[in-house]
């Protein structure tokens, strides 16, 4: 998302562009595909909305419910609308409109260089290991035929959080983050029966008859969350190979995007000569600190609060808060 985006923001401003991807749109991602924050605004501004609301993909998000095992929390609204839209469909239009608006796009192309004069490195999360306690897994799946009260559910256990969001067409994004201690074997022929033990026994009773969609199912291995120190890297750094932010705030997609928009303006003056390399990195890092820092770490702390080792405590008392807690938890964590 990171890297088309801020292609597409850089064809906006007559730079010339090379993407180089190492898979193939369509195709689907670990996501649970809840757009909200300041990314929508930048959607906007590069003129990429109303394409997206012509495609019929997006659906409103308007209220969120927290629940665990035995705790059922109330329907809160959301402070601001969010949106929905399926990755498989969303990453494969932001890939059209590149080619669109005369950027070069190279699938199937797995790039070497990660800095260096006019590369910018927009490669997705950096593999990484928490503890040596446990794993952190990621998983999606679409399904059909499940009932929600709210149109963003969250179901908290002490080893996972999964989320259940409206998509547009019926269908329902099932997406967590699990906590394991042991490699999960065989995923490949037991990937069903694994995703319905996440979420708790309530979660399990709501998708007793729901219809998982196989071709959807994917799971990524490898995250942390640990808090970063700062945001400073070698050469240009955008979207989750900066800095992923936990899933439970749902701003992935939008920090990936700000990032890209941010790069897109100092680039354009290294590209008209108007500054240095050594000065647009400098200038980028500067923007990036000021634009995440604050919440990441709040991020961070919200992770920690609901995966960490009094977690039990904690999840139940979130839930019982979350008819207050949603607005401020939503406003630092954006
Ligand atoms: C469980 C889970 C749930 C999430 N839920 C949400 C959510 O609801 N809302 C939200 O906003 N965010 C969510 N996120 C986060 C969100 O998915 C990411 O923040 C977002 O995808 C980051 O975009 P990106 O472009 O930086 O990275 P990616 O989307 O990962 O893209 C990186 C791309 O780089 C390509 N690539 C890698 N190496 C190379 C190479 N050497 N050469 C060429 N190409 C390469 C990869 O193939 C990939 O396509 C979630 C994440 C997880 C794990």
């Amino acid at each position: 998302m990171a890297g088309l985006t801020l292609g597409i923001a850089l064809r906006n401003r007559n730079v010339p562009v090379v993407v180089c991807e190492a898979g193939r749109y369509p195709r689907h991602r670990v996501c649970g595909e809840f757009i909200s924050g300041r990314g929508i605004e930048v959607l906007h501004r590069l003129g990429l909305w109303d394409m997206l609301v012509a495609h019929g993909g997006l659906q409103e998000v308007r209220t969120v419910a927290f629940h665990a095992d035995d705790v059922k929390g109330a329907t809160v609204s959301l402070p601001h609308i969010a949106w929905s839209i399926s990755r498989y469909d969303l990453d494969a239009l932001l890939a059209d409109e590149l080619v669109a608006r005369g950027g070069e796009l190279m699938t199937g192309h797995r790039e070497r260089a990660t800095s260096g004069k006019g590369v910018v490195l927009a490669a997705g999360r950096n593999p990484g290991r928490e503890s040596s306690a446990y794993r952190l897994l990621g998983f999606k799946v679409h399904a059909r035929g499940v009932d929600l009260t709210s149109d963003l559910e969250m179901h908290h256990t002490d080893n996972s959080y999964v989320g259940l969001c409206r998509l547009s067409h019926g269908r329902v994004n099932i997406c967590g983050l699990v906590r394991t201690r042991r490699p999960v074997s065989d995923l490949r022929s037991n990937w069903n029966q694994w995703v319905l033990q996440q979420g708790g026994r309530r979660l399990q009773q709501q998708l007793m008859s729901a219809e998982l969609d196989p071709d959807s199912f994917c799971v990524v291995a490898g995250l942390s969350y640990l808090e970063p120190e700062s945001l400073q890297s070698d050469g240009l750094v955008i979207g989750d190979a900066m800095h992923k932010i936990p899933p439970i705030t749902g701003n992935g997609m939008s920090m990936a995007i700000e990032s890209a928009e941010l790069a897109a303006l100092c680039l354009t003056d290294y590209s008209s000569g108007a500054q240095t390399w050594d000065e647009t990195q400098k200038r980028l890092r500067t923007g990036l600190s000021n634009a995440f820092q604050r919440r990441l770490f709040w991020a961070g702390k919200l992770q920690r609060f609901l995966l960490g080792s009094r977690s039990q405590w904690s999840v139940r008392m979130m839930v019982r808060a979350s008819g207050w807690l949603v607005r401020p938890l939503f406003h630092l964590t954006r």
